[in-house]
């Protein structure tokens, strides 16, 4: 595979769908001062259309770049938006038609939409987990006959990326048989406004439309096997249960795994720290030290205290112990608007700059 990393030239210039919503907000922070991209275009309803950004946003962390405060928020039309990268973060509801329009103008769309994820043809990466998996463009650009350039790369949904960072190395390993996922989900999860305030607070919402199903469905499509023309799902079973809590950011997600092959606690331990994920995702700007963290303190990972772990890229893992009903049983915690969204996508379009699929 052809690797060439921009060196010394000129930043690619790209656009935000939904720039102003929960996740584009953490898009437009983190491309802030990329080494490789720059934010060239903001778009998203016809409700921001035509204000600048800074009118448009309710600007929720940090300081908003100066350099797209100033840009005029567009319509999410093709025909309005010159970069051919192209990174959404729109509302599902619009989500599929937009994107599709993107990928058929010749944009690569990398997409934190639920719409095209499970789609045969669609890649569903985390870099470190399956970035072969990207080798779909090429059967997707064919099957629907978009130009060169054109595509959809999704990355997950925010808890099922965090659970399938902590799977993935005991996949590699032991192989997964069966595993039972109880999640606590912060409220930045539910976007911008989000979740009402008296909903919230001091409670515990016991459920979250629509995410069992994609924790119970996406984790097989990432962690499956591709053959150079399609994926093979992993043929393990998944039963989640998920909750909204009163965290403002971070997923923590608590995980009992039964393995095809059982193995000692210590060799469990050891496929967790040791792991480091494929290496087309290391040495990346956006790629954290660790992509997993293990830690051994009895009362962590915290979301206050470990959400930010590798600028919010690094999984932490914890709470390592022996499953009663399965083999084993850990928490893992993970930044739902970083890992889970905007910071997973930049690392998914850094992956194809090094792989030549996008080029400047
Ligand atoms: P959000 O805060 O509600 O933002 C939605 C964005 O979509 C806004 O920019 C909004 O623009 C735009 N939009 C809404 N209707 C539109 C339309 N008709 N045409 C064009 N743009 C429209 O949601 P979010 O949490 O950022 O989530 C964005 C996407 O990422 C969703 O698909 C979500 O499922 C996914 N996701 C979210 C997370 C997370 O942790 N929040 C994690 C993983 C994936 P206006 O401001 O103009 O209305």
């Amino acid at each position: 595979m052809t690797l060439s990393e921009p060196n010394g030239m000129s930043r690619i210039p790209v656009a935000v769908l939904g720039a102003t919503g929960a996740v584009g907000q953490t898009f437009i922070r983190l491309l802030a001062d990329h080494p490789w991209f720059t934010v060239a275009e903001v778009a998203a309803s016809e409700r921001s259309a035509g204000k600048t950004y800074r009118d448009a946003v309710q600007w929720l962390e940090g300081d908003l770049p100066a350099d797209v405060a100033r840009l005029t928020v567009r319509v999410c039309d093709p025909g309005e938006i010159q970069a051919r990268v192209v990174f959404s973060a729109l509302d599902s509801s619009v989500a599929g038609d937009i994107e599709a329009a993107f990928a058929q103008s010749g944009a690569m769309v990398l997409s934190n939409a639920k719409n095209f994820r499970m789609a045969a043809d669609v890649p569903l990466v985390i870099p470190e987990v399956n970035a072969a998996h990207l080798a779909l463009l090429s059967v997707q650009r064919a099957a629907r006959g978009w130009p060169t350039g054109g595509g959809i790369v999704t990355n997950a949904n925010c808890a099922a990326t965090v659970a399938a960072m902590a799977l993935a190395p005991l996949h590699e390993a032991f192989g997964v048989r069966r595993v039972f996922v109880v999640t606590l989900q912060a409220v930045s999860g539910a976007g911008y406004p989000g979740v009402p305030s008296l909903d919230a607070l001091g409670n515990v919402i016991p459920y979250i439309a629509d995410e069992e199903p994609k924790l119970e469905r996406e984790l097989n499509k990432m962690l499956g096997r591709f053959d150079g023309r399609a994926i093979t799902p992993a043929p393990f079973a998944v039963s989640a249960q998920v909750n909204r809590v009163a965290v403002e950011h971070g997923h923590l997600t608590c995980l009992a795994v039964e393995l095809t092959q059982a193995a000692p606690m210590d060799e469990i331990a050891g496929a967790l720290q040791s792991w480091s994920g494929d290496p087309v995702a290391c040495g990346l700007p956006s790629s954290p030290a660790r992509p997993l963290a293990v830690t051994t303190q009895p009362d962590r990972p915290q979301s206050r205290r470990d959400v930010g772990a590798g600028r919010g890229m690094t999984v932490t893992v914890g709470r390592l112990r022996p499953d009663p009903l399965f083999h084993v049983k850990y928490v893992a915690l993970g930044h739902n608007t970083i890992r889970g969204a905007a910071g997973g996508s930049i690392l998914n379009a850094e992956v194809l700059v090094r792989q030549g699929v996008i080029r400047a």
